[in-house]
Protein backbone atom coordinates (compact mmCIF):
# COMPACT_ATOMS: atom_id res chain seq x y z
CA UNK A 1 0.00 0.00 0.00
CA UNK A 2 1.63 3.59 -1.06
CA UNK A 3 0.12 7.10 -0.81
CA UNK A 4 -1.86 8.00 -2.98
CA UNK A 5 -3.64 11.36 -4.15
CA UNK A 6 -7.45 12.45 -5.11
CA UNK A 7 -7.75 14.40 -7.55
CA UNK A 8 -11.21 16.93 -6.85
CA UNK A 9 -14.71 15.55 -8.63
CA UNK A 10 -15.56 16.87 -11.74
CA UNK A 11 -18.24 19.72 -11.34
CA UNK A 12 -20.93 17.28 -12.90
CA UNK A 13 -20.03 14.41 -10.98
CA UNK A 14 -19.89 16.64 -7.84
CA UNK A 15 -23.52 17.98 -8.70
CA UNK A 16 -24.80 14.41 -8.87
CA UNK A 17 -23.78 12.84 -6.03
CA UNK A 18 -25.37 14.80 -3.10
CA UNK A 19 -28.81 14.32 -4.92
CA UNK A 20 -27.98 10.60 -4.77
CA UNK A 21 -27.69 11.15 -0.88
CA UNK A 22 -29.86 12.54 0.00
CA UNK A 23 -32.12 10.10 -1.33
CA UNK A 24 -30.60 7.72 1.03
CA UNK A 25 -31.07 9.98 4.16
CA UNK A 26 -34.99 10.46 3.18
CA UNK A 27 -35.56 7.11 2.79
CA UNK A 28 -37.33 4.94 5.13
CA UNK A 29 -34.52 1.65 5.05
CA UNK A 30 -31.25 3.66 4.29
CA UNK A 31 -29.21 0.78 3.64
CA UNK A 32 -31.55 -1.28 1.41
CA UNK A 33 -32.03 1.96 -0.66
CA UNK A 34 -28.47 2.26 -1.05
CA UNK A 35 -28.12 -0.43 -2.56
CA UNK A 36 -30.24 -0.06 -4.54
CA UNK A 37 -29.14 3.21 -5.61
CA UNK A 38 -25.50 1.52 -6.10
CA UNK A 39 -27.01 -1.34 -8.13
CA UNK A 40 -29.61 1.15 -10.39
CA UNK A 41 -28.24 0.91 -14.50
CA UNK A 42 -28.87 4.91 -14.68
CA UNK A 43 -26.07 4.80 -11.57
CA UNK A 44 -23.96 2.43 -13.01
CA UNK A 45 -23.73 4.40 -16.43
CA UNK A 46 -23.07 8.02 -15.30
CA UNK A 47 -21.75 7.82 -11.88
CA UNK A 48 -20.09 4.08 -11.93
CA UNK A 49 -17.96 4.70 -14.69
CA UNK A 50 -16.76 8.40 -14.12
CA UNK A 51 -15.77 7.18 -10.41
CA UNK A 52 -13.95 4.64 -11.56
CA UNK A 53 -12.14 6.58 -14.44
CA UNK A 54 -10.81 8.59 -11.71
CA UNK A 55 -9.54 5.95 -9.11
CA UNK A 56 -7.95 3.79 -11.86
CA UNK A 57 -6.10 7.19 -12.59
CA UNK A 58 -5.00 6.95 -9.22
CA UNK A 59 -4.31 3.80 -8.76
CA UNK A 60 -0.59 2.75 -8.22
CA UNK A 61 0.79 1.24 -11.81
CA UNK A 62 -1.35 -0.15 -14.05
CA UNK A 63 -5.04 0.45 -12.16
CA UNK A 64 -3.92 -1.78 -9.63
CA UNK A 65 -5.60 -2.32 -6.09
CA UNK A 66 -5.19 0.22 -3.44
CA UNK A 67 -4.63 -2.38 -1.13
CA UNK A 68 -2.68 -5.33 -1.87
CA UNK A 69 -1.25 -3.57 -5.21
CA UNK A 70 -0.74 -6.55 -6.85
CA UNK A 71 -3.84 -7.48 -9.32
CA UNK A 72 -5.94 -5.69 -11.29
CA UNK A 73 -8.42 -2.48 -9.52
CA UNK A 74 -12.23 -4.30 -10.40
CA UNK A 75 -13.98 -2.78 -8.12
CA UNK A 76 -15.18 0.04 -6.54
CA UNK A 77 -14.43 0.23 -2.97
CA UNK A 78 -16.56 1.47 -0.27
CA UNK A 79 -13.62 2.13 2.48
CA UNK A 80 -16.35 2.67 5.38
CA UNK A 81 -18.94 -0.02 4.30
CA UNK A 82 -22.03 0.61 3.00
CA UNK A 83 -24.10 -1.64 5.05
CA UNK A 84 -22.66 0.44 8.03
CA UNK A 85 -22.86 4.10 6.92
CA UNK A 86 -25.22 3.97 4.03
CA UNK A 87 -24.82 8.03 3.96
CA UNK A 88 -21.25 7.30 2.42
CA UNK A 89 -22.08 5.07 -0.46
CA UNK A 90 -22.10 8.48 -2.86
CA UNK A 91 -19.18 10.05 -1.12
CA UNK A 92 -16.07 10.52 -3.24
CA UNK A 93 -13.27 10.35 -0.12
CA UNK A 94 -14.75 6.97 0.70
CA UNK A 95 -14.16 5.32 -2.64
CA UNK A 96 -10.95 3.30 -3.25
CA UNK A 97 -10.41 1.43 -6.21
CA UNK A 98 -9.60 -2.30 -4.79
CA UNK A 99 -9.28 -6.04 -6.42
CA UNK A 100 -12.13 -8.56 -6.14
CA UNK A 101 -10.11 -10.61 -3.13
CA UNK A 102 -9.23 -7.75 -1.12
CA UNK A 103 -12.58 -6.61 -1.62
CA UNK A 104 -15.01 -8.79 -1.86
CA UNK A 105 -13.43 -12.04 -0.43
CA UNK A 106 -11.39 -10.14 2.71
CA UNK A 107 -12.43 -6.81 3.92
CA UNK A 108 -16.01 -7.31 3.09
CA UNK A 109 -17.93 -5.61 5.61
CA UNK A 110 -15.37 -5.32 8.09
CA UNK A 111 -14.61 -2.11 9.42
CA UNK A 112 -13.14 -2.18 12.99
CA UNK A 113 -12.76 1.15 15.03
CA UNK A 114 -10.60 2.33 17.64
CA UNK A 115 -12.24 3.08 21.34
CA UNK A 116 -13.01 6.75 20.24
CA UNK A 117 -14.65 5.54 17.31
CA UNK A 118 -11.32 6.51 14.87
CA UNK A 119 -10.95 3.88 11.83
CA UNK A 120 -8.50 1.82 12.37
CA UNK A 121 -7.81 0.82 8.94
CA UNK A 122 -5.05 2.51 6.52
CA UNK A 123 -6.99 5.32 4.04
CA UNK A 124 -3.62 5.54 1.65
CA UNK A 125 -5.83 8.78 -0.06
CA UNK A 126 -5.73 10.51 3.64
CA UNK A 127 -2.57 9.10 5.40
CA UNK A 128 1.31 7.74 4.69
CA UNK A 129 0.46 4.51 4.86
CA UNK A 130 4.29 4.34 5.66
CA UNK A 131 3.41 5.47 8.89
CA UNK A 132 1.73 2.28 10.14
CA UNK A 133 3.37 -0.78 8.10
CA UNK A 134 6.78 -1.73 7.76
CA UNK A 135 7.82 -3.89 4.51
CA UNK A 136 10.34 -6.65 5.30
CA UNK A 137 12.08 -6.66 2.18
CA UNK A 138 13.68 -10.07 2.23
CA UNK A 139 10.59 -11.72 3.11
CA UNK A 140 7.70 -9.19 1.56
CA UNK A 141 6.10 -9.42 5.15
CA UNK A 142 4.10 -6.71 6.30
CA UNK A 143 4.73 -5.65 9.94
CA UNK A 144 2.50 -3.28 11.94
CA UNK A 145 4.06 -0.10 13.23
CA UNK A 146 0.84 0.91 14.79
CA UNK A 147 -2.89 -0.75 15.96
CA UNK A 148 -3.97 1.08 12.75
CA UNK A 149 -1.27 -0.94 10.61
CA UNK A 150 -2.06 -4.20 12.62
CA UNK A 151 -5.31 -4.15 11.98
CA UNK A 152 -4.83 -3.26 8.14
CA UNK A 153 -2.67 -6.24 7.81
CA UNK A 154 -5.42 -8.47 8.99
CA UNK A 155 -8.58 -6.98 7.42
CA UNK A 156 -7.00 -6.87 4.11
CA UNK A 157 -4.94 -10.16 4.13
CA UNK A 158 -1.63 -8.14 2.98
CA UNK A 159 0.32 -11.14 4.19
CA UNK A 160 -1.20 -14.01 2.66
CA UNK A 161 1.43 -15.97 0.73
CA UNK A 162 0.48 -15.01 -3.00
CA UNK A 163 1.10 -11.19 -2.28
CA UNK A 164 4.45 -11.49 -0.24
CA UNK A 165 6.05 -13.79 -2.49
CA UNK A 166 5.04 -11.67 -5.19
CA UNK A 167 6.80 -8.67 -3.48
CA UNK A 168 9.59 -10.68 -2.83
CA UNK A 169 9.69 -11.14 -6.88
CA UNK A 170 9.26 -7.34 -7.19
CA UNK A 171 12.46 -6.23 -5.01
CA UNK A 172 14.37 -8.80 -7.79
CA UNK A 173 13.22 -6.51 -10.52
CA UNK A 174 13.49 -3.44 -8.84
CA UNK A 175 17.23 -4.45 -8.08
CA UNK A 176 18.03 -5.80 -11.79
CA UNK A 177 16.54 -2.58 -13.06
CA UNK A 178 18.69 -0.38 -10.38
CA UNK A 179 21.35 -2.06 -11.95
CA UNK A 180 20.87 -1.63 -15.49
CA UNK A 181 20.02 2.33 -14.55
CA UNK A 182 23.52 2.43 -12.73
CA UNK A 183 24.62 0.94 -16.16
CA UNK A 184 23.03 2.98 -18.45
CA UNK A 185 24.24 6.14 -16.74
CA UNK A 186 27.92 4.84 -17.02
CA UNK A 187 27.57 4.32 -20.47
CA UNK A 188 25.61 7.91 -20.91
CA UNK A 189 22.81 5.88 -22.77
CA UNK A 190 19.46 7.63 -20.95
CA UNK A 191 17.32 5.21 -23.29
CA UNK A 192 18.57 2.55 -20.53
CA UNK A 193 17.80 4.72 -17.93
CA UNK A 194 14.45 5.18 -19.09
CA UNK A 195 13.72 1.66 -19.38
CA UNK A 196 14.84 0.80 -16.54
CA UNK A 197 12.62 3.54 -14.56
CA UNK A 198 9.31 2.40 -16.69
CA UNK A 199 10.20 -1.70 -16.20
CA UNK A 200 10.23 -0.56 -12.43
CA UNK A 201 6.87 1.84 -12.78
CA UNK A 202 5.12 -0.56 -14.88
CA UNK A 203 5.32 -3.79 -11.95
CA UNK A 204 2.67 -4.31 -9.64
CA UNK A 205 3.55 -4.13 -6.42
CA UNK A 206 4.42 -0.25 -6.46
CA UNK A 207 4.95 -0.35 -2.67
CA UNK A 208 8.12 -2.62 -2.78
CA UNK A 209 9.81 0.36 -4.33
CA UNK A 210 8.54 3.03 -2.67
CA UNK A 211 9.55 0.83 0.71
CA UNK A 212 13.13 1.05 -1.31
CA UNK A 213 13.26 4.38 -1.64
CA UNK A 214 12.16 5.33 2.05
CA UNK A 215 14.15 2.45 3.71
CA UNK A 216 17.43 4.28 2.02
CA UNK A 217 17.00 7.37 4.34
CA UNK A 218 15.73 5.80 7.35
CA UNK A 219 18.03 4.79 10.23
CA UNK A 220 19.50 1.40 10.11
CA UNK A 221 19.19 1.55 6.26
CA UNK A 222 23.16 0.27 6.03
CA UNK A 223 21.58 -2.97 8.14
CA UNK A 224 18.12 -3.09 5.67
CA UNK A 225 20.75 -3.18 2.84
CA UNK A 226 23.43 -5.17 3.61
CA UNK A 227 23.54 -7.73 1.03
CA UNK A 228 23.46 -5.30 -1.67
CA UNK A 229 25.29 -2.37 -0.32
CA UNK A 230 25.67 -1.14 -4.27
CA UNK A 231 21.57 -0.76 -4.06
CA UNK A 232 21.71 1.38 -1.24
CA UNK A 233 23.95 3.81 -2.97
CA UNK A 234 21.77 4.03 -6.11
CA UNK A 235 18.32 4.37 -4.00
CA UNK A 236 20.22 7.46 -2.28
CA UNK A 237 21.18 9.16 -5.80
CA UNK A 238 19.01 12.01 -6.22
CA UNK A 239 18.70 11.72 -10.22
CA UNK A 240 17.34 8.22 -9.32
CA UNK A 241 14.52 9.84 -6.62
CA UNK A 242 13.63 11.92 -8.69
CA UNK A 243 12.62 10.03 -11.55
CA UNK A 244 11.39 7.05 -9.33
CA UNK A 245 9.32 9.44 -7.46
CA UNK A 246 7.94 11.45 -10.32
ZN1 LIG B 1 -6.23 -6.31 -3.77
Amino acid sequence: MIRLVRPALPAELADRLPDLTAEIGDAAHPTRTARALWKRAVVRRNVHAPLRRLLEGMAPGYQRCMYCGDSQGTDIDHFEPLSLNPLRTFDWLNHLLACSTCNSNLKRDRFPVADDGTPLLVDPTTEDPFDHLLLTLSLGVYVARTEKGAATIDVCGLNRPVLTQGRVHARRVVLMCLSRWTAGRALGTAAEMREAVLTVQGQPFADVCQAMLRLALSPGAERVFEDTPWALAVLRDDELRAQLLA
